[in-house]
Order: structure tokens, then sequence, then C-alpha cells
């Protein structure tokens, strides 16, 4: 999730030089931190060619805090663990044992075998795995091979988070819109727990939003850190988003809140859409999200009159098994309460008119019919697919003077589980290379027994990393990939924004090391297609997507702090929604030509499981870390070491543990090792489990994979029957059914 830009028009052309250091011997530069995907604005020191030290910049939204992931960055990325050099495995795969060899024997190697591959199985028998963020984005430069190679099965994390937000408010309005917090009256978080220490500008955006005396609604099962700040904490059941947010417009239409004129001209399906919310009497909604209806309507009626409001993206509402309807419903409330493209609400903003977006990177047009039609998982769960996003190609180019938008870059991907059935030779074809870029796959989806099933049956994997991941040590070749301390960047939200903020190389990568840019530079030449990478640098393709605005990447890095051409409010009244029929689709067309229901709706959780007594959810980064990253950084292990289960006193008194105490979660998916948190913030019979928990140090290759095996919360979760969200197939993370097995004896 990027960062947090101002998006009003004062915020176009914004110029910042950093505070200049008086010390001797230290330069500083202007820098844009990737150890989340956040990209908060922050300042190097540089000392001898390596980074000393980061710190805030003069940024208003940054100058007060950055978090400890940032801090700790110099010391992350000079870690003795770090790979420097390529990396080819020896022995079985999973032996966890690797050499060294040149980029050059690795990049003949890779090419002669993916080659081979694709020969004898289709170019869609190549799949790759991304996050972008750890190694950082791609420049579209993967989607863009693919493409022209054959293959459209390009998976990411984004699938559960913001890229399939993004992909399910386009079939709404057509784009995703970003909140302007500097004007909002209310912002309205489901689950998300901004704070100093994550989602940084987010959680300094909400501080200012409140001093200037706005409004805080938060809806989280536990009383959160935000929650504790909120003017109104609902703490709903958790997964139950899309039932309250049905008892919010319930509210809206009876008391006649929304914007009458608004949803008149330009929306179309609102006579059904309200037969659909009359389903849905507070009474209902009071039962499957366990608040009170009074709580319920006072909360609808805030957000409702206070004028300009936010629904900022979460985390939380993309992993549900209502996640589809739910992220409908939060795109509906924008559009119904006329804060849709205005001051204060949520913009529009389109692609960049003078810089070419990754999305003309990529090149989807390239990618021929018949291979797009053989996209993993469109068939059963098409919303994110280029099946699902087909009918907003023409819509999208007649707003946005583009066909395809990848917005937050999910918006044409395949089904992760799919892929991972195919990899794995449960069909419906051969998928048998595994590209893995910043991106420890093994453990970033559900249903991680699945995905080790895949990575053993496969021919080739690829990995471009850090530091020696689980799926690194599954890998055949592990290439070792740059940090954001050490190339430049221009970033746009990953395709969210029109806004460009840029930041610069502050050092030389160590070793080997070297861009996603590079990568895949090397890569088309492996296979024989260098023309597909004409840029001989990263710095001449940023020329190359400057060269309309008359400004080279230098020049750009050094004059702008935050770059935006212009920023206009209400666009659609000259061009209309991107969505078919032009308007706002509160009944959504696309839906109903996919054959689901175009309403939002409510699909109840399956019977409670007699041998699973507890409810958990998971998909929870914790500050220290990054998804699956950072444990190998002794600054933040130090201050999380273990991975920690949170629940009531109640519940634990009623489990019989204790604080500190070693036990087993269990759910009919998996299990795993995990220490005991006692927090009176938990509801009683939910228990909390962070995500991502492996150990760099403990014992490598297959059966422990460093941890992975043993603490990994993808172990878990489900991805498939009731455990997964229809339309887009993303499994449900917000409510599982688990129970707490006490150890016998001492961990392993
Ligand atoms: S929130 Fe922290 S880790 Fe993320 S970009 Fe900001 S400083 Fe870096």
């Amino acid at each position: 999730m990027p960062g947090a830009p101002s998006i009003t028009p004062s915020a176009a052309g914004s110029k910042s030089i950093p505070r200049p250091h008086q010390r001797p011997g230290i330069t500083t530069r202007k820098t844009l931190c990737a150890s989340c995907d956040i990209a908060c604005s922050v300042v190097t020191e540089v000392q001898k060619g390596r980074v000393t030290r980061v710190r805030s910049s003069d940024n208003p939204l940054f100058k007060d805090n950055i978090c400890i992931k940032g801090i700790t960055a110099p010391k992350n990325f000079a870690n003795p663990d770090r790979v420097l050099y390529p990396q080819r495995r020896v022995g079985e795969r999973g032996s966890g044992k690797f050499e060294r060899v040149s980029w050059d024997e690795a990049l003949a190697d890779i090419g002669t075998r993916l080659k081979k591959i694709i020969d004898e199985h289709g170019p869609e028998a190549w799949a790759v795995s991304t996050s972008q963020w750890n190694t950082g984005t791609d420049h579209g430069l993967g989607r863009r091979i693919m493409n022209h190679v054959g293959s459209p099965n390009w998976i990411s994390g984004v699938a559960l988070c913001a890229g399939n937000t993004a992909a399910v408010n386009r079939l709404t309005y057509g784009w995703y819109p970003w909140p302007d917090y500097d004007n909002t009256n209310c912002v309205v978080l489901f689950g998300h727990n901004p704070g100093k220490n994550s989602w940084v500008p987010v959680y300094n955006q909400i501080q200012r939003v409140k001093a200037r005396g706005g409004k805080l609604i938060v809806l989280d099962p536990r009383k959160s850190e935000c929650a504790e700040m909120a003017d109104l904490w609902l703490p709903l059941k958790v997964g139950s988003d899309a039932a309250m947010m049905l008892g919010w417009l319930k509210v809206i239409f009876d008391e006649g809140l929304y914007d009458r004129a608004f949803v008149e001209r330009w929306t179309i399906g609102f006579e059904d859409l309200r037969k659909r919310v009359d389903e849905f009497p507070l009474s209902r909604v009071a039962e499957l999200t366990g608040c009170s209806p009074e709580m319920i309507a006072k909360a609808a009626r805030m957000y409702a009159t206070m004028g300009p409001s936010v629904i900022p993206w979460t985390p939380i509402t993309d992993q549900q098994r209502n996640s589809t309807s739910g992220i409908r419903l939060q795109s509906i409330l924008r559009a119904v309460c006329g804060y849709l493209d205005v001051p204060g609400g949520e913009a529009l903003m389109g692609f960049h008119p003078k810089i070419v977006s990754e999305s003309e990177i990529e090149m989807h047009e390239a990618l021929p019919e018949s291979q797009k039609a053989k996209q993993l998982g469109s068939d059963a769960h098409p919303v994110f697919t280029y099946r699902g996003q087909a009918a907003l190609r023409e819509p999208c180019k007649r707003v946005w003077g583009h066909e395809y938008a990848n917005q937050v870059t999910g918006c044409f991907m395949a089904n992760p589980s799919a892929v991972f059935r195919a990899m794995a030779g449960e069909g419906p074809y051969p998928v048998k290379a595994l590209f893995s870029i910043g991106n420890n796959t093994l453990m970033g989806f559900a249903n991680m027994p699945l995905i080790l099933k895949a990575l053993l049956n496969q021919d080739l994997i690829v990995v471009q990393e850090h530091v020696m991941t689980p799926t690194a040590q599954l890998a055949d070749y592990v290439l070792p990939g740059d940090s954001w301390l050490e190339r430049p960047w221009m970033f746009d939200g990953y395709g969210w924004l029109s806004i460009y903020k840029p930041s610069q190389r502050s050092m030389e990568p160590p070793g080997e090391c070297t861009s996603t840019f590079e990568f895949w530079k090397r890569i088309a030449g492996a296979l024989g297609r260098p023309e597909l990478v004409p840029w001989p640098t990263l710095e001449a393709l940023y020329d190359w997507r400057l060269e309309a605005l008359g400004v080279d990447f230098e020049t750009f890095a050094e004059t702008y702090e935050v770059h935006a051409d212009k920023l206009e409010f209400r666009k659609y009244e000259k061009t209309g929604f991107a969505t078919p029929s032009g308007k706002v689709e509160l009944r959504s067309s696309i839906l109903d030509d996919l054959g689901f229901d175009p309403l939002p709706y409510w699909r109840d959780a399956p019977p409670p499981d007699a041998e699973y007594p507890l409810t958990m959810f998971t998909g929870v980064r914790e500050a220290e870390y990054f998804q699956t990253g950072g444990r190998h950084v002794p600054e933040l292990r130090a201050r999380k070491p273990e991975p920690v289960l949170f629940v009531s006193p109640t519940t634990a008194k009623a489990q019989g543990l204790s604080e500190g105490e070693w036990v087993q979660v269990e759910t009919r998916t998996g299990k795993v090792d995990i220490q005991v948190g006692v927090r009176t913030n938990m509801p009683d019979g939910l228990v909390r489990i962070p995500h991502g928990w492996w150990k760099p140090e403990t014992e490598r290759g297959l059966g422990k994979l460093s941890g992975a095996m043993q603490y990994a919360d993808a172990q878990l979760c489900p991805d498939d029957g009731e455990y997964l969200d229809v339309e887009q197939g993303v499994p449900h993370l917000k409510g599982l059914p688990c129970r707490i097995v006490k150890r016998s004896g001492a961990l392993a």
C-alpha cells in the first residue's frame, strides 16, 4: 500500500530540498523508503560510499516520525546473511546447499531451461510470483516479457492485499480512488491499524485529521491502537465487514442521507441495490456483526453527514469470504454519499498525461487473446484476471486514454491458488517454471502445504532475493537483488496515482546485487529477446518515461519531492466514468456478465466446527516486520524475537493458557508452534496470529526450511470451499475455526 501523499492541487509540483548536513564527509540523498510498500520520504546520510543513517525528511507528513524498519535499513542491507552473488543449487531440490556461480553461467542455464520448458509445455508453463516491494518494482518489465513470450500466469501477494481491492473498485467506477486526507472530515478504518511503526504516513494523516477536528470511525473486533483514539469504535465480529456496510446503507437509504442528485445523474442500479439493502434490517445486521443497531446507525449517520469522508484501503476487507461484496460496498458508500472525486473525498486520478506508466510498459496488448484465455483461475474466480477486467478495456481507453490500467499491479493477475494447483500437477495444464521476485512465495499465500508440493514439482525455480528465504532454499538459482538504498526509483503508488515521487540512489549495490530492471534485462537477453528491454540502464528507462515532460530523471529527482501535472476533481462530468455504462455501477454489469450476483450480498459463515471451537484471524503484519521479511535483522528480532498469538484473559483462562507458554494452533489445514500472549484488548474466543514467521538462523533445507514448517501462518490457511471469496478466489483469513493445543514437551 503506497504512502499517503497529499492530492490537493497545492501538492502538484511541490519541491523540496533535504536539509543540508553540516558534518564533514557526510552527504545526503533524497530517498523513498521501501522497507515496506508505503514509500515514506526519508533522507539517507552517506559516508565513504555507504549509507550510515536513515532519518526523516522535512516533508511535513514524515518529519515527525519514520518507523523502525526504515531506520534499521542500513543494518538490514549490510547484514552478513545477505545474498551477494548468484547461487546455484547443489544436490536435490531442497537440499539447502548452493554454490556461487557467475551471472553469465546462471543466465545461460536459466535461458536454456526456460526455453525448453516453453517449447515442451507452452509459454503458459512459466509463472512469475512477485511482491515487488522487497527487490523493488520491476517497472512493468516482467509483465512485458511474459506478454511477449505468451504467459498470462503472473501472480502476486497483491491478490489479497490492495491489488484485488483496486480491481474490484474498477468494476464500480473504473479507477481505484485515493483518499484526500488533507481535506477530509472523517476517516473510516475497517480493521486497519496504522501506527508509529507501520503505515506511518497513514497514521500521521489520521493524527492531522483528528487535530483539526475531523472524526475517526474504527471497525475492529479488538480495541486496537486506532480504536483507542477513535470517535466511534465498533467491535464488529471478525470477517463481517460486508454485513456492517449493508447495515450502513440501510440507514443511509431509509433516512435519505445519500446524495440524491449524484445518485440520479451518475449511477445505475439504485433501485435494485435498495431492494437488496432492504433485506438487511438493523436487527439482522446486529446479529451478523455483533454490534448494536444503535451503534451501527450512529456510525452510518456520522459517515454520511460529516461531509467528504474517506474509507482508505484496508488489508482486512481484502481477505474475507465476502471480500468482493465488502470492497464493492466501500465503493458504493463513497459514491452514494457523494464523496467520489471531490475535495476531502476520494479522487480518481487516472494516468499522468506526460509520464509513461508501468501499465503501458507492460504491453498487455501484446499477449494474444488465446493466451489471455488460458490465465489460470479465470474460469472460476475471474474478477482480477484478464477475463474479469476485459469489459473495462474500452471504457478505460475512453476516459483515461489507455486500455490497460494495472492499478496496484493487481488488475490482470492469475489466481495464485490456481497457479499452485497447476504447478503441483493438478491441471488444467502443467506449470513447470516459477520465477519468484522479492516474494517469499512459499509463505506468501494460503495453503502452504499445496505451495510446497507445487514448488517441489517444478523443473526450474529462479528466485531474486536479499536473503535465503524458505522459498529461496527450494530454488535452482538464487540471484542477488539490490535494496532501495542502492537504486533510483520513481514511485506512483504502483499505478494507483498520477502523482510521482522520485528517489535518488544513495550507494552502489554490494557484491553482484542487481536491480529488477537489470534482472529482467538479462532474462530477456537469455531468452534471445533483448529488444524487449532496449534501455541500457534503469536511469535511461526513466529518462524515456519522462521525455514528454522535457526533463531527465536526474533533474526530476533533484527538483521534485512530489510531482503531479494538475489535479482536478469531478473529471467524470466531462468524461463519464470508465465503466461499460459510463456511470457508477451500483449494480455491476461486469459481475452480471460473469455470472455472479451483480449486487453486493452476504454469505454466511459455515456452521461452527466443534473440534475447532476458537476463531482465528491472521495476515497481521507486526510493526517490526513487513510480510515475511526482516527476521534476519538483530535489532528487529531483539524487539520481537518470537511469534506470539493474542487471546483475551477469559479465553486464556478457559484454555488453561499462561503468558509466554508455547502452544500449537491447529486448523483443518495445518498447525504452527507459537507463544501465548494474553491481551485485554482481545475479544473472547478470538485468536490473533501474526503473519510470516520463520527463523533465518535455524536449519535450512527441506524438512525445516528455517522454521517455515514450524511457524508460518500460511500453514493454517485453507484456500478452497467455504474459506474462499467466490468472485476473486482469495482466502478467508479473518475468521477461521481453530484450536489451541498445549504442548507436552519442550519446543523442538
Ligand atoms: S512505514 Fe516504515 S518501512 Fe514503511 S516506508 Fe515508511 S519508514 Fe519505511
